[in-house]
């Protein structure tokens, strides 16, 4: 049975409790009230410099379908032990031409894990563009998808910079990868069967 998905919340803690016990959170699947179900497991969120940071995620589980989501930060994504801002440094410097081996010394992390990141990024990066043009396209009506430009990758991380740049001006501040990490749900560095969520 394939996993509920998660739901992507921001990094303070006691805001994202007062919103689940104030029923202010809902269902990925459903869209009903989340109300509080207990924590997952612990995860490990390797920091920037290789510190890791143990944190236990609350859960949720939906008043509508009984599904219960883990309630992720959007520091992290799905599956992946590092911060999403890391793997996003790595994914801008792609875009600028660096190589992967220069962007593992750089950020100080096995040239292997780089080019495992590189390389899902990649896989997804037409769907990635598609994802974050239309995110722009329901946060700031006149920004209408651009064609395409220089590389599927470039373009991709084009279209993350635009949503995330309207974002900020529609509801305040919020670093451009945790934006994108909550708004693919996670998954974004996932493979081609965990769907991107639908925009709202
Ligand atoms: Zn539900």
């Amino acid at each position: 049975m394939p996993e509920a998905p998660v739901l992507m919340v921001g990094n303070d803690e006691s805001a994202v409790e007062t919103e689940l016990v104030t029923g202010q959170l809902s269902c990925p699947c459903c869209a009903e009230q989340l109300g509080p179900w207990g924590h997952a497991r612990f995860r490990v969120l390797r920091r920037r410099g290789g510190e890791e940071e143990r944190l236990r995620p609350r859960r949720g589980r939906c008043r509508g379908c009984g599904k219960t989501h883990v309630l992720l930060c959007d520091e992290a994504l799905l599956r992946r032990r590092d911060e999403v801002a890391v793997i996003g440094e790595a994914i801008e410097a792609k875009a600028a031409g660096i190589g992967h081996r220069r962007i593992a010394v750089h950020l100080d992390v096995p040239a292997w894990r780089v080019r495992r990141w590189l390389r899902r990024f990649s896989e997804r990066a037409v769907a990635i563009c598609e994802h974050f043009s239309r995110w722009s396209f329901a946060l700031d009506i006149s920004l209408s998808p651009s064609g395409p430009g220089r590389g599927a990758l470039v373009d991709a991380v084009e279209a993350i910079g635009v949503a995330a740049r309207a974002a900020v001006l529609r509801h305040g501040p919020r670093p451009a990868w945790c934006f994108a990490s909550f708004a693919s749900g996670g998954v974004l560095l996932a493979n081609a069967r965990c769907p991107l969520p639908p925009v709202p």
